[in-house]
């Protein structure tokens, strides 16, 4: 039995990056979100592929554990989404978005699906997003969404209502500077916390994500990798890890929340060492370990013990 649900897109992607150009891989926001969110809890899809979507993508998500049963398929072809990053590995340029199937779908929740306690409306048209949270039978423990610049620009008022309804609103850094109108990550996070959310977490791409909470701000750094194959996911895959470990503790509280960050983190760091989800979708229990642990040491100081103060030096006072 699942215990979060995600809605969002399935795709087919073309990426072009300093290591080169792939075509038509797997991607998607609701592929990269369930994908590495079932490393650690039971997820299941809302979504829509066309005639033309691979079988053996479906079996992928599903011998994961992943329920598929509301990824429908009709007729038409697939979600298209083709990007370069030759110009910024931190933010894509988007060369062409194709709705395909997208354009005409309204999904209609399963009774399995209603009552889900956690809820992600990955990065889609804010209208679906809406329409998935409305049919909830009750309201889940958690709800957090994504955007993009697309979105803000071509339907901006649904975006916004929408933001309001949500826990944890998850956005990069150019597009919170886009939908506030604000200069700086700090001032655009807490104008969006006037508007509903109680967290806002800001994606820095290499720079790493800030959790900016009603009650604390806290700072994950992405891992220093030597090398970005592709970078596409790395939103989606740090939100599948975010939710994963928060709801497979069960705990929205914000000592889980800090550490769902740093799960998010390593998650995202997976991501973009190889096109698509070649890498994402291979990893072992250790590997994951490993990572988590390298953050604990990337980011570990100790305080000055015993109520010390740094030794600045007598003559600027206490
Ligand atoms: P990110 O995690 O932000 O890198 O998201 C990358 C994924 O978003 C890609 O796999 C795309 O298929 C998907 N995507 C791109 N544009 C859109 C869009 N307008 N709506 C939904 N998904 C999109």
């Amino acid at each position: 039995m699942p215990n979060m649900l995600v809605v969002g897109s399935v795709a087919y992607d073309t990426v072009d990056t300093p290591s080169g150009k792939n075509e038509n891989q797997l991607g998607g926001s609701a592929t990269y979100f369930s994908v590495a969110s079932s490393y650690l809890t039971d997820v299941a899809v809302v979504a829509v592929v066309g005639g033309d979507f691979d079988p053996g993508d479906r079996s992928m998500l599903s011998d994961r554990g992943i329920d598929t049963s509301g990824l429908a398929q009709t007729d038409g072809n697939t979600f298209r989404w083709s990007g370069s990053y030759r110009e910024d590995l931190n933010s894509a340029v988007t060369l062409e978005t194709q709705l395909n199937v997208f354009a005409d779908f309204a999904p209609e929740l399963g009774d399995s699906h209603r009552s889900l306690p956690y809820l992600f409306l990955a990065n889609i048209d804010p209208n679906l997003q809406a329409s998935v949270l409305s049919q909830m039978s009750a309201r889940p423990k958690m709800v957090a969404c994504d955007t993009m610049n697309l979105w803000i620009d071509i339907a901006r008022p649904a975006l916004v209502s929408l933001i309001a309804q949500v826990d944890v609103l998850m956005i990069n850094e150019a597009e919170a500077l886009q939908l506030t109108e604000r200069d700086g990550v700090a001032a655009a996070a807490t104008s969006l916390l006037e508007n509903g959310p109680s967290a806002v977490v800001i994606k820095r791409g290499e720079y790493g994500a800030v959790v900016f909470h009603r009650d604390f701000t806290f700072a994950v750094p992405a891992y220093p990798l030597v090398s970005v194959v592709d970078p596409t996911g790395a939103g989606d895959s740090f939100a599948g890890g975010f939710l994963g470990y928060l709801s497979s503790v069960d705990d929205t509280g914000n000592d889980a929340i800090r550490r769902a960050a740093v799960v998010g983190s390593v998650m995202a760091s997976f991501a973009v060492e190889s096109y698509g989800m070649d890498r994402l979708r291979s990893l072992s229990a250790s590997d994951i370990d490993a990572r988590f642990n390298a953050f604990v040491e990337l980011t570990r100081f100790h305080p000055l013990g015993g109520g010390q103060g740094l030794p600045v030096r007598p003559q600027f006072g206490n």
